[in-house]
């Protein structure tokens, strides 16, 4: 629970955002601050350049929605003291500042501190020195244990001095990023792989809001599958709010390419039905763009090449945020942001059940494009899109 007089302070990219852009970004963020918070109260707050988390009564919930929202650069809880009291009453400020470091010493089990103070209303009579000395001087007066280190103090003790005072300690450092809804919608192929979650989460993170779609292969692939895929999804939706998963039937898709494709070729042509049917998807949910994890040279259907055939697949634009990765930092990224877990769970997805044995690395588009015209798949293709391929009972709802 938290008092009355603490709120959240929330610092985000101001610099770079100019105009219109920042009163964009602004309500956007504030949006996305709401989101996780539906459930409990709060109230969000903008001026000053500032967000403030408010009225709140689960301050770890605050601090969870803080820490997972895109565009935060930093936060911090800060006790929060009113200026016209302070302008009767100056040991008002001194109080606080003493209780504040007070806490701050203890559980930074620190011997020196430092002051910074900022004065945003330069009608405020004490100077931002004269803040920082005064304060100061109190806490060492009062505490005496602790001393002034300006240049490596245990702990910094903030204040701020805008519509009201404000006082925190070290701020907690946000995701950056812009805040989702801030750019166009885009369509994540999600697998249950470790890649494509971190294909839309790095997408989130520049705004992108998201839907998903997974092609399953039923009977080939289980309902563990398709139940990891669901877990996947729900885990991004922390950081990438709102977004509809649609699961296809790509099961007479699978059988048609085993039965007709050379096996060589069967992996990329499988790859371009998928992007086919995620532009004719795209359509329907509003994205436009579509995000896959692939990641140049990690395997035969990611080189050069083989983007390329892929790419020329769809007309829509395709994004792959990990392209110029390495797994170990797909891997850091994925255990950072918890999906590593549940990306390792061992239930193959149609790709692994289908794979090629010996798979093309260096195709030829002209090549490429007559075996997918000689799969005749474009029929299959957009029964799957629009859910009445054989299996897609199985389908969650399709957006329509
Ligand atoms: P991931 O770890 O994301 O599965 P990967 O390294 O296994 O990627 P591929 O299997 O070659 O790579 O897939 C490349 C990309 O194609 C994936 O990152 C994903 O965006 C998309 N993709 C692959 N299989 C599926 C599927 N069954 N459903 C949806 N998208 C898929
Ligand atoms: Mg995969």
């Amino acid at each position: 629970m938290s008092a009355p007089n603490r709120v959240f302070l929330v610092k985000y990219g101001e610099i770079s955002l100019k105009g219109a852009n920042r009163r964009q970004f602004e309500e956007r963020l504030i949006e996305q601050i709401h989101k996780p918070l539906a459930g409990t109260p709060h109230r969000v707050r903008r001026a000053w350049g500032r967000i403030y988390v408010e009225d709140y009564t689960d301050s770890a919930a605050v601090a969870r929605a803080l820490g997972d929202t895109f565009g935060i650069v930093s936060y911090a809880e800060a006790d929060v003291v009113d200026r016209d009291a302070v302008a009767h009453d100056a040991d008002l400020l001194d109080a606080a500042a003493v209780e504040l470091a007070r806490r701050l010493a203890a559980s930074a089990a620190a011997a020196t501190f430092k002051i910074e103070a900022r004065r945003s209303d330069k009608a405020y009579p004490q100077t931002s020195y004269q803040i920082a000395c005064r304060l100061g001087d109190r806490i060492c007066a009062a505490l005496p244990a602790l001393g002034v280190d300006v240049h490596a103090p245990g702990f910094v003790l903030s204040v701020e001095v805008r519509d009201r005072i404000y006082l925190y300690g070290p701020s907690s450092p946000g995701r950056g990023g812009l805040p989702v809804g801030a750019s166009a919608r885009g369509l994540l192929l999600l697998s249950g792989g470790i890649d494509s979650p971190i294909a839309g989460y790095l997408m989130g993170k520049r705004g992108m809001p998201l839907d998903h779609v997974y092609f399953h292969s039923y009977p080939y692939t289980s309902d563990d599958a398709l139940a990891k895929v669901q877990r996947l999804a729900e885990h991004l939706a922390r950081y990438v709010p709102d977004a509809r998963l649609c699961t296809i039937s790509f099961t007479a898709i699978n059988e048609l390419i085993k039965q007709r494709a050379p096996d060589r070729l069967s992996t990329l042509l499988l790859r371009a039905c998928m992007m086919r049917a995620a532009t004719l998807l795209a359509r329907r949910t509003g994205a436009v763009a579509l995000v896959t994890g692939e990641s140049l040279g990690q395997v035969a259907s990611q080189t050069g090449e083989a983007i390329a055939f892929t790419d020329s697949t769809s007309e829509l634009p395709v994004l792959r945020p990990l392209i110029g990765m390495d797994k170990e930092e797909i891997v850091r990224t994925a255990r950072a942001i918890g999906t590593f877990e549940t990306s390792t769970l061992p239930y193959p997805d149609c790709c692994t059940l289908f794979a090629a044995k010996h798979p093309v690395l260096r195709p030829k588009l002209a090549q490429m494009h007559g075996a997918l015209r000689a799969l005749e798949a474009d029929e299959l293709i957009a029964a799957a899109a629009d859910g009445s391929a054989p299996g897609s009972e199985r389908l969650s709802p399709l957006p329509s």
